[in-house]
């Protein structure tokens, strides 16, 4: 392919992706957002694979048909809810693929730099192996711990800091020792720097609590972003730079959003300690009663009302619960009742999880609210449908500032009138932390898995 070609192609990819990312960022235009970044994606591919500087066919094809049926196995595959720990392992991948570019550029016999060029390119290959280390391993232990596999508890071990410092000094020595070696004399220090990267990778999220996984998988998605962008400066791909740093840049942006989002600095996430079992909460275990209700006396409840809130959670998602849950939001305000839902920026377990599914169960964009839009609401609101969350709507993270999830904003759903809770026990949510939600006075208890109990309702609501 003609390098003038090559280079329209590149600037076409990377205009889809940016429109793309303008998309994705509202659900009405995320379907043509995905389209785009996929056509941009596709151009990418193939500008590169004619590209004049590839040659090695019989590797790469077999290798691209391997990579698509996996992919599209996977994505068929995978539940909904399963989601973050796909894209987990996604971002590992980047960051093993970033880590083994940078070996082989290293390797490469038909490398013939001088001066400062060789000096950028090997600190290129220095930077692109750290960051893809990190997110290789940080992945993997993200991985783990949305699974459940690996504890969400984090790991706090004796002056985890200093050692975190320790490891950066040496790092930073094995930098001088590559820089100023001959040939591939630099391969030692780099191959204990790359050990020492995984180490810091796994480090880093073992050492982050359960509530705090939303921030590391957004971080993670900025880290594979840089690994990625590294990895263009070594190959001098420009597409492959502006990529990355738009995934670099946008998985910044989102873990800032979601700091602010649950109050939280983003050193103090990095630093990690908070989440499951690292507060010391004040409060005991909730007391009072818990009192049960019915699905065909929530239905009741509902037809009474004027104004409903609906607050799904992880729970909605597994039980997949949403579609029913838009046929009762047709019916009720036929009836005129007027239903809202109020979605948590962390509610799930991606960012945007529950807009996703209400979207798919063609719930009307307009009556779908962010928790700042609809938070000061609760108080005039007959009714509150807790479906399947727990963790969001937890008072104790206003009241408790020794519990761990102090701090967090919550949507008060506690204000209104009536609050149900559709859950399958008194089990706790992601975060491990007891919620005293379920034991207060106007909070009535719908037990079962909420397909169920939305089925019940919706039985008990004549269309
Ligand atoms: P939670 O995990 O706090 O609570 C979900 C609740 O759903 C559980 O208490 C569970 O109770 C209930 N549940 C599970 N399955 C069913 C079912 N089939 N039917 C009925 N109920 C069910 O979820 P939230 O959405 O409230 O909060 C999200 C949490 O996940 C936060 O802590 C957040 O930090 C974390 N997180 C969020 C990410 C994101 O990006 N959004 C990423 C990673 C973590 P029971 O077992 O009794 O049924």
């Amino acid at each position: 392919m003609a390098n003038g070609l090559m280079t329209v192609s590149y600037i076409a990819a990377a205009i889809l992706f940016i429109l793309s990312l303008g998309g994705l960022s509202r659900q009405e235009t995320a379907r043509r957002g995905n389209f785009y970044g996929a056509l941009g994606m596709a151009i990418a591919i193939l500008a590169t694979v004619i590209g004049a500087q590839v040659t090695g066919y019989a590797l790469l094809i077999p290798a691209i048909l391997v990579g698509a049926v996996a992919g599209w196995v996977l994505a068929v595959r995978v539940e909904m809810t399963q989601m973050p720990e796909l894209v987990a392992v996604l971002h590992s991948f980047v960051g093993l693929a970033a880590t083994l570019v940078g070996y082989s550029s290293y390797l490469d016999p038909n490398a013939h730099l001088v001066g400062a060029e060789k000096t950028i390119h090997e600190v290129e290959i220095f930077l692109g192996i750290f960051i893809g280390a990190v997110t290789f391993t940080g992945s993997i232990i993200a991985f783990g711990k949305l699974r459940g596999s690996i504890s969400g508890k984090p790991l706090m071990l004796p002056a985890r800091h200093w050692m975190n410092l320790t490891g950066l000094l040496v790092v930073f020595y094995l930098g001088s020792v590559f820089l100023g070696s001959e040939g591939t004399g630099g391969l030692t220090p780099l191959i204990v720097m790359t050990l020492i990267a995984f180490l810091f990778g796994i480090h880093l999220v073992m050492s982050i609590g359960g509530a705090d996984m939303p921030v590391v998988v957004s971080m993670l998605n900025s880290y594979s972003g840089w690994a990625a962008a590294a990895t263009g400066f070594m190959l001098s791909n420009d597409l492959l730079i502006v990529t990355g740093a738009l995934v670099g840049s946008s998985g910044a942006i989102l873990s800032y959003i979601m700091c602010r989002a649950m109050n939280r600095s983003f050193i103090s996430v990095i630093l990690g300690g908070f989440g499951t079992g690292g507060g010391t909460s004040s409060a005991a275990a909730p007391e009072g009663e818990v009192v049960a209700i019915s699905a065909e006396e929530t239905a009741q409840l509902l037809v009474d009302a004027k104004e409903v809130i609906i607050v799904p959670g992880y729970g909605m998602a597994v039980a997949q619960a949403q579609g029913v849950i838009s046929e009762i939001t047709k019916r009720l305000r036929a009836k005129g009742v007027k239903v809202r839902f109020g979605i948590h920026p962390v509610a799930g377990r991606l960012p945007g999880h529950m807009n996703v599914l209400l979207a798919e169960a063609k719930v009307p964009y307009d009556i779908v609210m962010e928790m700042d839009e609809i938070n000061a609401d609760f108080p005039e609101t007959d009714a509150v449908l807790v479906v399947g969350a727990n963790d969001i709507v937890n008072p104790s993270a206003q009241d408790d500032p020794g519990s761990p999830i102090a701090g967090m904003p919550v949507l008060e759903v506690w204000k209104a009138k009536t609050v149900v809770v559709f859950k399958r026990s008194m089990a706790t949510g992601y975060a491990g932390v007891d919620n005293p939600l379920f034991f207060k006075e106007n909070t009535r208890m719908l037990f079962g898995d909420a397909k169920k109990s939305v089925d019940g309702i919706l039985a008990h609501i004549p269309s």
